[in-house]
């Protein structure tokens, strides 16, 4: 069997799209695409058909294609990724380039809940004067995160933390956070890549912003006078985030719209 028949017969069982099964088939021959256009009329050897019809066996049954590589890219950068972890979107990178566009020279940054570590080591990469921490409640998200700052070479402090609790008593210069903000009803918990994500990292179990809260209450006293906080939230959460940053003292506070031209980060400067 050729790899374009093999592609073919994945297609024909349906309820996989061509991309995923080609990008599969390109993560187990470790070739890129222009390789396999010139040569998709080449003999597939048994192990390589194997491998390619467990994967895509996987995809069929929903595993989001990025577990299925164990990897992502974010921000021009590939960060490992396994079920420990929320897979990164493009829409953090709003988050992260609101984050550089306000984080001082040679300034503090905290990053809360930080999963795979794709924003602080993306902070750390694209602004090396910065010092990053970053923390999670969960072991296993931390282990991901490190082995992202190992590969990609970035010196960023990790700490296992339920959100400020480790670091009780210092100040930072800037704080973001991508918390899990979706509401325990919201049906698409229950559909595509969701289904197999971490659900602790999605939502709080609650309407989507009680972590949120917790966050804007407990920041003012971790952030220097003039420093932003930045946090990421749902489309329909923005003016629910700007009232409970205006409670907490907050000023500047406003939202910004992510590329789909829907609200997506929310933040305020501690007066
Ligand atoms: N900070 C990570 C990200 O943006 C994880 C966020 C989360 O798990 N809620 O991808």
């Amino acid at each position: 069997m050729t790899y374009r028949e093999l592609i073919q017969s994945q297609l024909q069982q349906g309820q996989i799209e061509r991309f995923d099964a080609q990008v599969l088939l390109l993560h187990v021959l470790k070739k890129n695409r222009a390789w396999l256009i010139a040569h998709d009329d080449e003999e597939a050897s048994a192990a390589e058909i194997a491998t390619f019809q467990a994967l895509a066996a996987r995809r069929r049954d929903g595993e989001p294609v990025a577990y299925l590589l164990g990897s992502r890219e974010f921000y021009g950068r590939e960060f490992i990724v396994n079920p420990s972890v929320l897979i990164p979107r493009p829409d953090t990178e709003l988050l992260v380039e609101l984050a550089l566009a306000r984080a001082p020279n040679n300034g503090k940054v905290l990053d809360l809940g930080t999963g795979s570590g794709c924003i602080p080591i993306t902070l750390k990469l694209e602004r090396g004067d910065l010092s990053v921490s970053a923390l999670d409640l969960s072991s296993d998200a931390l282990a991901v995160a490190q082995a992202n700052a190992q590969s990609l070479s970035a010196d960023v402090r990790w700490l296992e933390s339920n959100w400020f609790a480790a670091v009780a008593g210092e100040i930072f210069d800037l704080i973001v956070s991508n918390p899990p903000y979706i509401h325990a009803e919201d049906d698409h918990l229950h559909q595509g890549d969701l289904r197999f994500e971490p659900s602790g990292a999605l939502t709080d179990g609650h309407d989507g912003l009680a972590h949120l809260q917790t966050i804007i209450t407990a920041a003012p006293s971790h952030l220097q006078p003039g420093a932003w906080l930045l946090l990421e939230h749902g489309w329909d959460q923005g003016a629910a985030c700007r009232e409970m940053l205006a409670a907490a003292g907050f000023s500047e506070v406003q939202t910004w719209q992510d590329l789909g031209v829907n609200d997506r980060v929310s933040g305020g400067r501690k007066p």
